[in-house]
């Protein structure tokens, strides 16, 4: 029997968590019948009751997990003073919560037309861990620049397995820029025309993902389109809680 399932509300228990940068935490929530989603889209995981006053009880999270594992969600987050984050980070093994509405269409084209661009800020890399996990699981990661921006190396999550994946996969390039990081030996520019040319040649080329704050992805937008790049060509989405 399949037990596949794709309901409103998934009743999920935490199985485990891991640091994967500095304040960010990734987090597995297993399900009992397996869950279908598609890679680059999010959920709603909803604590019930809170330990910490909060005004909901849920945030939306993108999977980091790639769709083969139907056994469970997993998340990345960064670490916040509100009451719902506080609440989650006090969470220990098996304490149950619901994973909601499951849905996002920032997912992979069904048929691959140019090479695809990513274009990522702070935590909007979660979407797009999924993504490669997925083309890496499919033995598809060819023709994927990444461009990955944060402020640090150290608050850059999941660094360390995207740069094996990259040295694993020639078809997949990544392009780290630490806007603030003194030690950086690579890229430390913000995204303009200018820099996308280098790390692109042609931007018009390329089916373009962007994911971060709101802030980041309308610089991106802005860049892109300045580089001649068609709005169709650019799939975007922002993290409206992190605009701070
Ligand atoms: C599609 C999507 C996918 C996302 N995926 C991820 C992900 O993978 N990982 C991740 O970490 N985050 C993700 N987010 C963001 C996440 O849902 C949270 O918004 C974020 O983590 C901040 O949560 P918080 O509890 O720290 O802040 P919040 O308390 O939720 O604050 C968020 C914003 O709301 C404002 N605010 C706070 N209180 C009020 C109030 N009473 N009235 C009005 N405004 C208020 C704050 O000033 C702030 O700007 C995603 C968001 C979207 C839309």
């Amino acid at each position: 029997m399949d037990r596949t399932v794709r309901p409103d509300k998934v009743p999920a228990r935490l199985g485990g968590r891991r640091l994967v940068a500095v304040d960010t935490v990734e987090m597995t929530f297993l399900v009992e019948d397996d869950v279908q989603f598609r890679a680059g889209q999010y959920c709603r995981v909803d604590l019930g009751t809170l330990r910490w006053k909060d005004r909901k009880t849920s945030r939306k999270f993108s999977m980091v997990n790639a769709p083969s594992e139907s056994d469970r969600i997993v998340i990345a987050t960064r670490a916040s003073d509100s009451g719902y984050k506080r609440s989650l980070d006090a969470l220990v093994d098996g304490d149950p919560v619901t994973i909601e509405r499951i849905k996002g269409d920032l997912v992979l084209p069904e048929k691959r037309r140019r090479p695809l661009s990513f274009i990522a800020g702070g935590i909007g890399i979660a979407p797009f861990v999924s993504m490669l996990r997925e083309l890496d699981h499919r033995n598809a990661l060819h023709d994927v620049r990444l461009v990955y921006l944060n402020r640090s190396a150290s608050s850059a999550a999941y660094l360390a397995e995207l740069l094996k994946l990259a040295e694993d996969n020639p078809g997949f390039e990544i392009i780290p820029v630490m806007t603030r990081d003194e030690s950086w030996q690579g890229e430390r520019r913000r995204l303009s025309v200018e820099t996308l040319r280098s790390t692109h040649g042609e931007p018009r080329d390329y089916d373009h993902y962007v994911v971060g704050t709101p802030r980041m992805v309308r610089a991106a937008v802005d860049a892109l389109s300045d580089a001649h790049v068609k709005r169709s060509r650019i799939h975007d989405e922002d993290f409206s809680g992190y605009d701070r």
